[in-house]
Order: C-alpha cells, then structure tokens, then sequence
C-alpha cells in the first residue's frame, strides 16, 4: 500500500464520519427536541401573520426562564394529543411547549 492509497482512506473515513456527524444531527432535529428539555414548537405553517405577530409580542418562548412559570402549568395551556410534543394556547395560535412561557402567564388553580 502506497502513500497515496493511505491518505486517500483516511481522507474517506473522515468523510464518512462527518456524513455520521451531520445524520445525527438532522435526526435529533426532526425528532422535535430543540436545546434542554424543550420541544422545540416553532412550526408556524398555517398560522396567520396576525398571530405571529401575537406570538412575538406577548414574547413567547419555548424555554421559560422560570419553571414555576411554564405552559403546562398555565390555566390557558391545551395538553398536546396523540403523542404530540407540542400543546396549544387559548391566547397563542401555533404550537405549544410545555416548557414555554410568554406575558399572559395565568397559573392554575391550585
Ligand atoms: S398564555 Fe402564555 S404561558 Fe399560558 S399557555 Fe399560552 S403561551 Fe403559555
């Protein structure tokens, strides 16, 4: 095996370990997870701009910075469905992270 056969193999194996790298990658995000324990819930196909626009300014986010203050634990917040990552909002249109939080925060009763 020559110079040339050597490098031309290592040359292939670190391709096929960057195409490992970057599978692993494209299927953590289509699994739905973003950062921490979050879903990540920011497919807003189907909603209109309007509420878009709701949803930025009422500064939803999908990682509360405070967990006493989170959707699932939000009078407003519609547990997600058939397995579903994502709820709903009775303010908010769109997808829904349990773990989110926005200005309309209402705790549940308790
Ligand atoms: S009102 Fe805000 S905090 Fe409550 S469920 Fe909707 S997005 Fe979450």
């Amino acid at each position: 095996m020559n110079a040339e056969n050597t490098s031309r193999r290592a040359f292939m194996s670190r391709l096929g370990l960057g195409a490992l790298s970057i599978g692993a990658i494209a299927a953590v995000q289509a699994c739905g997870k973003g950062g921490g324990d979050a879903p990540k819930c920011d497919d807003l196909t189907g909603v209109s701009d309007a509420d878009k626009a709701t949803r930025t300014a009422l500064k939803y986010v999908d990682n509360s910075a405070d967990p006493a203050k989170v959707c699932g634990k939000c009078q407003l917040y519609t547990a997600p469905e058939g397995g579903a990552a994502c709820g709903g909002c009775k303010v908010i249109k769109g997808p829904i992270a349990p773990t989110g939080n926005c200005q309309s925060f209402a705790p549940k009763a308790a």
